[in-house]
């Protein structure tokens, strides 16, 4: 054998080496219930209060109050004048009337803010006040200066023509704190009111619990920190930022430590360093079963007790390693990003609240039905993500759909619902109880289920800037005209062509529905510029070309995609290499092909310019807006309606690379 064939047959052996390890199965020795997960969790953690700290008032915003707070004075301190006028004693108006008006004499004092009164208001006399102004001796009530005259000649006196009783525009001391009063509780959280009511008792500085520190660590080669440029196949690290912010919210203080490389050594040193520096931490990825995956392998060799739970049967979320060190929780979350919000709200932020003085989190929930049948894995529990939406007849929850992997499937649901582990799905109309995330979004004004555009934004952007939300599921055209013809949504953007009229979207009108025209998509031939197959050609030219050359390899649209009609008509029963890679959004085309694991897909104009591609046009498409004529006389729908015909949503429109439409809508009268 030849030394060069040695050496690659050595090199080979390596990688076979490699490719073995990272197919080999390192099984989760035990999956536990989430029950089980979360009391062994429980079992080894302080859930006490940190000790408390002083901290001056200045800082004090979103601190949990350690102790209760009694006020130790009152406010207002003195009975005060409510009004600008002349304070009184009551009696003395008694009586008073248009017919029988009342002299009274004035105090030689005038009482402004600040001011300490020093003559008493005897009978048939008064003081002229101030609004804020210390009520005088002998006055028990304020005449307001408007319904007085003044009477100036010899001695000065008021007229009154109307009675005052006892206490009229007073508020006595202590009416609004009282002394000795619980004003503030243990485990509220200090916002501007109840920093007013401390300031407003003279206090500047409060016990507030220490903020658990929190360190959080993510891992993973392919990481990049946000605001660097993205290198091929890098990720932006995206959990750090969210748990961060997660922990914050949670009554913690995050120390941000950044992303860390597979490297056991790099990793072990960091966590050492970030448990010396914190109260807990938390570490993302790496927790799986793959060959990169050490996280749970480094928490492991930090000390007793040690790692508590590695596996737990829920999704998202199985590959959940719950550790101890010390006193120290060591939390390694899943690297996909949902999941690992999803198992920091389950396991880690409940233990964070504590620590930091705060009560369990209310929770709300909403029953609702779900639409559409929804498989689930059998043995796991599983959470499903959904959006809410308010439907003719209750509340309605669509899976959100994206799967655990997506950073939007979180941070855009309104809830989610749980399928038993024991169910291999949930059936289609099923009735389902929704628990809330967060602040339970308050319902949209106008629901839009349908395909999606970037142009939609616009209209979307111009709806908000009219006072009205809408909500936006990307269902794809099909899924639209379903939810609108189910009544579900108030306007489905659609762009389907009828293979008998080779129209767009006209057919789908009806009873109920009519067409709101929309605009126009340029949808071609997306290349890399440069190669000669596409460059300067006609789409005919090109098409001819890569149909009789085997290299040239492209990427399909999935089956239902108003795109996949037009490949289908442009391909003409040939079937070109690739025609199986399907994914659903011209972004995702786009990125294939910018990306080399294509040479050509079928996209519109905008999106070959976003991703710097060449682009060979062959027809329009048009993009109109399905509305539900029952919903049409809503006023956000009215107003959607509005910002589509603006001129100047029209112009963001255009500036966008689409052609908005022109055409007259179709109403259900004229079909
Ligand atoms: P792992 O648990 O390390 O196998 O990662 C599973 C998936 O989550 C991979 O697609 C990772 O790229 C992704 N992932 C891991 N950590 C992060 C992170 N910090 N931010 C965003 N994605 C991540
Ligand atoms: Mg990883």
């Amino acid at each position: 054998m030849s030394e060069s064939r040695k050496q690659r047959s050595a090199a080979d052996s390596g990688l076979i080496a490699r490719v073995r390890a990272a197919a080999r199965q390192e099984q989760f020795l035990e999956v536990v219930s989430a029950e089980e997960a979360r009391a062994r969790f429980v079992r080894h953690l302080d859930l006490a209060p940190l000790p408390a700290e002083s901290v001056a008032l200045a800082d004090v915003r979103t601190r949990v109050l350690a102790g209760d707070v009694v006020a130790a004075v009152d406010a207002p301190p003195f009975d005060r004048s409510n009004v600008d006028g002349f304070a009184v004693r009551a009696a003395d108006t008694w009586g008073a009337s248009d017919g029988n008006p009342k002299t009274l004499t004035l105090n030689e004092e005038v009482i402004a803010c600040g001011h300490v009164p020093v003559v008493t208001v005897t009978p048939g006399t008064c003081t002229a006040i101030a609004t804020g102004g210390v009520i005088p001796r002998g006055a028990d009530a304020v005449v307001m200066i408007e319904q007085t005259e003044l009477v100036e000649e010899n001695q000065p006196r008021i007229e009154l023509r109307r009675a005052a009783n006892s206490g009229q525009f007073v508020s006595y001391a202590g009416s609004d704190i009282a002394r000795g009063e619980t004003l503030l509780r243990h485990g509220m959280r200090m916002g501007a009111r109840e920093i007013g009511m401390l300031a407003a008792c003279g206090l500047d500085r409060v016990d507030v619990v220490r903020r658990p520190k929190v360190g959080v660590l993510s891992t993973g080669d392919e990481l990049v920190e946000p605001g660097r440029p993205l290198p091929p196949a890098g990720v932006y690290d995206s959990n750090g930022a969210i748990i961060a912010a997660a922990v914050a919210e949670a009554g913690g203080e995050p120390l941000m430590l950044g992303a860390y490389p597979d490297d056991a050594e790099v990793l072990e040193k960091a966590v050492r360093k970030a448990l010396d520096a914190s109260d807990m931490v938390m570490l993302s990825g790496g927790t799986s079963k793959g060959a990169g995956d050490l996280s749970h392998r480094v928490v492991s060799q930090l000390g007793k007790p040690g790692i508590l739970v590695h596996g737990v049967a829920l999704k998202p979320g199985k590959p959940l390693c719950l550790a101890v060190v010390g006193n120290k929780p060591i939390v390694v979350l899943p690297g996909f990003p949902t999941s690992a919000i999803f198992t920091f709200y389950a396991f880690v932020a409940p233990v964070i609240r504590a620590r930091a003085g705060l009560p369990p989190e209310a929770v709300g929930t909403v029953s609702a039905r779900v639409p559409l049948r929804v498989a689930s894995e059998l043995g796991r529990k599983e959470f499903v993500l959904v959006s809410l939406v308010e439907g003719e007849d209750g509340t309605i929850a669509f899976p959100t759909g994206k799967g655990s992997g997506a950073v939007t499937s979180f941070s855009q649901a309104d809830g989610f619902f749980e399928i038993d582990a024991l169910a291999s799905a949930l059936d289609a109309e099923s009735q389902v109880e929704v628990t809330l995330i967060g602040s339970a979004a308050h319902a949209p004004d106008v629901v839009i289920m349908g395909s999606h555009d970037v142009a939609l934004d616009v209209v979307v952007g111009a709806l908000a800037d009219r006072g009205f939300s809408a909500r936006t599921l990307a269902v794809g055209s099909l899924g639209g005209v379903a939810a609108a013809t189910r009544g579900e949504c108030d306007i489905a953007p659609v762009h389907l062509i009828d293979p008998a009229s080779g129209q767009y979207n006209k057919h789908l009108a009806g009873p109920g529905l009519s067409l709101v025209p929309g605009w126009r998509r340029m949808q071609g031939i997306l290349f890399r510029p440069g190669d000669a197959r596409f460059e300067g050609r006609s789409a005919q030219e090109a098409l001819k070309i890569i149909l009789a050359d085997s290299s040239a390899l492209m990427v399909n649209r999935n089956a239902g995609a108003g795109t996949r009609v037009l490949i289908d008509k442009l391909l003409d029963g040939a079937r070109p290499a690739g025609y199986a890679n399907q994914p659903k959004s011209h972004n995702a085309v786009a990125a294939a092909v910018a990306q080399g694991r294509a040479d050509w897909g079928l996209a519109i104009a905008p999106v070959a310019k976003l991703y710097g591609l060449g682009f060979l046009p062959v027809s329009p498409e048009h993009y109109d807006f399905l509305v539900v004529d029952n919903r049409r006389g809503r006023p956000a729908v009215q107003a959607f309606l509005a910002a589509l015909h603006d001129e100047r949503t029209r112009e963001r429109i255009r500036a966008l690379g689409m052609e908005p439409s022109v055409e007259p809508s179709v109403e259900p009268s004229a079909t």
